[in-house]
């Protein structure tokens, strides 16, 4: 009895990598070899035609069981990277932690791994149990054991057409569910970014998640902290940017995960204006997602923390600082503290300053102004930006009606829609109030250094 428990409890605590794995026929997990991108298949067939074991393995698979079109196709092999090196001509080897081929085909770029072996006493790890070196060879049981979730431990063969299924992932994936290999526990210990695929996986693909893999978020959600702040900034690209952002967000608050992800998102989804801002952009982020159409990291970042530097620009204000120049130190100031955690790349900080700096240029509708806003490179996303700003409450309708219609009209109109200079008056100082500023014609001072 004793022997028998102690043998569940030791097996949970590390994915035991079964026997053999399920092999699945076409007629049970529906996918064709036709599905797979031809690069990946060539892959594969050049690997399998030397010898070696090759298949597509994690999100592809497993999207394609769910009806979904992968992004990309990564592709597992018992060849080591120098042994995959040697086979492609267009190929390198990249990553230190995990190393990794990238193999050209075409237009394609298909990542190579080597399966990796379980993880154990001699694996590196920082002093709060992180992963931090990746590269022991395994058997292709132990690469399974190793991924994530079950439905993400799935090897499809193009060339058999057959899935190897080690740990019941497509079963998992037809009920419905997400369920995390072995020991929930340990496993978000090795690599507390699995917390965050979790609710990202589950949104992305309808699932519920396991309640064994879910309890533990909400205690272990302050090991994110230990996780360096460029793996966090891509994964909550990813997440932002999988179609599903908003429900994301919404179920990173449930399990207790948003504190200190997006620093201050806890505190901006407090304020009811912020609330709504920050859910309008969400929204409307995944609409263009699923609409096929472009987005940008900039864009969104710039909602995430614009009430910030609302909160920062009128306060800087009320110490009687200048309005414009108040809002560039508000803008770097908002953005330092980010960094800290997330690791905004220059190029994106660059967008999100363009896109805030812009703001107070579209309360001007007198003189030459508007026109030449309307030529800014940038105007587009300033523009939208505006928009959700009077979505949100934030600005009068007003104002951005007047925008939409000054853009479409022609140039005769443009200038009977003008608002006459006010000349003479003297420049007030501390004048709009950041949460409201003045939709007239002088309103904002001078001209943001953009
Ligand atoms: P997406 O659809 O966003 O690409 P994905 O599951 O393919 O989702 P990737 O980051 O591309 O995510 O990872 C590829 C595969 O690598 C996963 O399917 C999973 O098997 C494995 N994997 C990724 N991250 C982890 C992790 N943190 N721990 C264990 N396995 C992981
Ligand atoms: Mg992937």
């Amino acid at each position: 009895m004793i022997r028998k428990l102690l043998r569940r409890v030791f097996s949970a605590a590390r994915p035991q990598p079964k026997a053999g794995p399920a092999v699945l026929a076409r007629a049970r997990h529906g996918i064709a070899r036709e599905h797979i991108s031809s690069g990946a298949r060539r892959t594969c067939e050049t690997l399998q035609q030397a010898g070696f074991r090759a298949f597509v393995v994690g999100g592809a698979v497993r999207d394609l069981i769910a009806g979904i079109t992968p992004k990309d196709f990564d592709i597992a092999t018992d060849a080591t990277p120098e042994q995959v090196r040697a086979l492609f001509r267009r190929s390198r080897v990249i990553g230190r932690r995990f190393q990794i081929v990238h193999v050209m085909q075409g237009g394609e770029t298909l990542e190579v791994s080597t399966f990796r072996a379980a993880h154990d006493a001699d694996t590196q790890k920082d002093e709060h149990g992180r992963v931090l070196r990746d590269n022991v060879w395994g058997s292709q049981a132990d690469d399974a054991a190793r991924r994530d979730f079950t439905i993400n431990a799935l090897f499809y063969d193009p060339v058999a057409e057959t899935v190897l299924d080690y740990h019941h992932g497509v079963a998992d994936l037809q009920q419905k569910t997400l369920r995390i290999i072995g020991d929930p526990r340990s496993r978000y210990r090795e690599d507390p970014v699995r917390m965050l695929r979790a609710i990202r996986l589950a949104a992305k693909l309808g699932l519920n998640i396991d309640p064994e893999a879910r309890l533990p978020i909400r205690d272990m959600a302050p090991l994110m902290e230990n996780v360096p702040a460029a793996r966090v900034f891509d994964e909550m690209l990813k997440l932002l940017f999988s179609g599903h952002a908003a429900e994301c967000v919404a179920r990173l608050r449930e399990e207790g995960l948003h504190h200190g992800l997006l620093p201050l998102l806890d505190v901006i989804l407090e304020q009811p204006l912020g609330e709504r801002f920050v859910m309008l952009a969400l929204a409307s982020t995944d609409q263009r997602v699923r609409a096929g159409k472009t987005t940008s990291p900039g864009f969104l970042f710039a909602t995430l923390l614009w009430n910030e530097v609302l909160a920062n620009w009128q306060a800087r204000m009320e110490r009687g600082e200048l309005r414009i120049p108040a809002l560039m130190e508000a803008m770097d100031e908002v953005l330092d503290q980010q960094s800290e955690k997330l690791a905004i790349t220059r190029r994106i900080s660059g967008d999100i300053k363009d896109i805030w700096a812009l703001q107070p240029r579209f309360e001007k509708r007198s003189g030459k102004l508007p026109i030449r806003l309307l030529a800014q490179p940038r105007f587009r996303a300033g523009y939208d930006f505006l928009l959700l700003r009077a979505d949100s409450g934030e600005l009068p309708q007003e104002l951005a009606h007047w925008w939409r219609d000054f853009q479409e009209a022609d140039e005769a109109t443009r200038e009977t829609m003008l608002v006459p200079e006010v000349r003479g008056k003297k420049r007030r100082r501390s004048r709009a109030k950041a949460a409201q500023p003045e939709a007239t014609a002088d309103a904002g001072g001078a001209e943001p250094a953009a």
